[in-house]
């Protein structure tokens, strides 16, 4: 009953790495035509909006497991001992199988109805979770549903919205039926040419999340709304300051006290180049769990967070929830005597198969300590520093960080559209004082880092922040 309630509530998606979704495609989509299966095991990963199943493993089928042949079928066998795995990982349990001649999003024949039912009851009287069923079409198009008990221990299936395969690259796969595409209205001629119309349906139906609404996330936004991205999600704690004029995109001196959410979601709904857009927002710290589970909404994340706790927590969600992070920072530091000793600017995109924010020291975990404990915002610790510490920095100009959330956008183009290499889209910094922008593909995460070791445990290991009505002390 419990699932039933959460399926009521919240859309359905299914998630799996790169890595797995080849050897899967490798093992379904056979040389000699014929339909294939295998079990694998998911993690749930639960927004507010959106249920997510994670594929975490594959659970291939041994000689004798099933039977190839026509319609493909598997031995009770191979079920049992999926199952007996999968309870003791408590993870739940994935049937996946492939439709040789078919393209695009699969429905199911009666066949496959009647197996995945069977499935389920055997599936869930052992792990106590429901059950997925996921197709394979011949041109690699995911699609998937999920088994539960009804009102009445009924069994029904819901469709998901859609299926993502995550990696350096992000694949969307969409059900029409739940998330149809939005045909461009003239307004974006000129964007839609620069991709396409294929790719356009599959870019605007992206949720995107932007944490933190300053110098750079209001720009990123900006941005977003004129490409037409439909579905935002924005997450801020801060109001509008007098100090932030300088650096603000759409933001004006009548703002001035009103929440950063509120502002940036009007800006957004006045540049929308889409005919239905969507914004939910979160007035609280990515700390917060009402922001976290907004934030597992998402499809991509931009991080514009200023402090290292927030990227700490986007660093865990890129891997953990494969949900892609797109980073940014800036740092300057001046001599004794005022002068500039440089100004650079850095963009990452983070996920399955990249470096970590941690490992790309893009934040330090010190500093994450201090900001749990209150103290960046405790102005005699910060006065205690050393004049060049970099937690002093207040410094900062309209073009430096205009620039850097330019540099997020194509990361983000980078990453979800078919314009670019994505090898090349490693660490990027622009070097201010020497006028050049460096690249840095070389950096791989330590050995025994946390973030890369924790691909796609969703939920599993879950570090929970904050109640709703609790708050940071920043
Ligand atoms: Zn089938
Ligand atoms: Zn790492």
């Amino acid at each position: 009953m419990e699932y039933l309630k959460i399926f009521k509530q919240k859309s359905f998606s299914c998630a799996l790495s790169e890595p797995i979704d080849e050897t899967l495609k490798l093992h379904l989509l056979r040389e000699d035509g014929q339909e294939d299966l295998t079990f694998a095991l998911w993690i749930p990963s639960e927004g507010k909006n959106r249920f997510t199943a994670i594929i975490k493993e594959v659970i291939f089928p041994e000689k004798g497991d099933r039977n190839v042949h026509g319609n493909v079928s598997y031995n009770y066998e191979y079920l049992l001992r999926v199952c007996r795995t999968a309870l003791k990982k408590g993870y739940g349990v994935a049937l996946l199988h492939s439709h040789p001649i078919s393209f695009g999003w699969q429905g199911m024949s009666d066949d496959d109805k009647s197996t995945e039912m069977k499935t389920f009851v055997n599936a869930f009287s052992t792990t106590e979770l429901p059950f997925v069923g996921m197709t394979l079409g011949n041109d690699g198009y995911w699609s998937s549903r999920i088994w539960y008990y009804g009102e009445d221990e009924d069994i029904i299936y819901k469709w998901s919205e859609s299926v993502k395969v995550v990696g350096k690259k992000l694949q969307p796969f969409f059900n029409d039926k739940i998330l149809p595409a939005t045909k461009p209205n003239g307004q974006t001629i000129r964007t839609v040419n620069v991709w396409g119309e294929e790719q356009n349906d599959d870019i605007t139906r992206l949720r995107v999340g932007v944490i933190g609404l300053g110098s750079v996330g209001s720009v990123v936004c900006e941005m977003l709304a004129r490409m037409g991205i439909s579905k935002f999600v924005l997450i801020d704690y801060d109001t509008v300051k007098k100090h932030n004029l300088d650096r603000l995109c759409g933001v004006f001196k009548d703002d001035i006290g009103e929440r950063k959410i509120d502002v940036i979601k009007r800006n957004i709904e006045k540049s929308s180049t889409s005919n239905n857009l969507e914004i939910e927002i979160a007035d609280k710290h990515i700390a917060n769990e009402v922001a976290y589970r907004l934030s597992l909404d998402c499809d991509v994340l931009f991080s514009c967070v200023d402090k290292p706790w927030g990227r700490y927590i986007l660093n865990h969600i890129a891997y953990a929830h494969l949900i892609p992070v797109i980073d940014g920072g800036i740092s300057i530091e001046f001599d004794d005597n005022k002068k500039l000793n440089f100004a650079d600017w850095t963009v990452h995109t983070v996920s399955p198969g990249r470096p970590c924010l941690h490992c790309l020291n893009a934040y330090h975990s010190s500093d994450v300590e201090l900001e749990k404990q209150g103290l960046l915002e405790d102005t005699s610790y910060i006065q205690g520093l050393p004049d060049n510490h970099h937690l002093k920095n207040r410094e900062n100009i309209s073009p430096f960080s205009f620039n850097l959330a330019s540099m997020e956008v194509l990361h983000f183009m980078a990453l979800v559209a078919n314009l670019v290499e994505p090898e090349y889209y490693g660490e990027q910094k622009y070097r201010f004082k020497h006028g050049f922008l460096s690249r840095n593909y070389d950096v791989e995460c330590e050995k025994n880092c946390d973030f890369t070791n924790h691909v796609g445990v969703g939920d599993s290991i879950f570090e929970l922040f904050f109640s709703e009505n609790e708050e940071p002390k920043s």
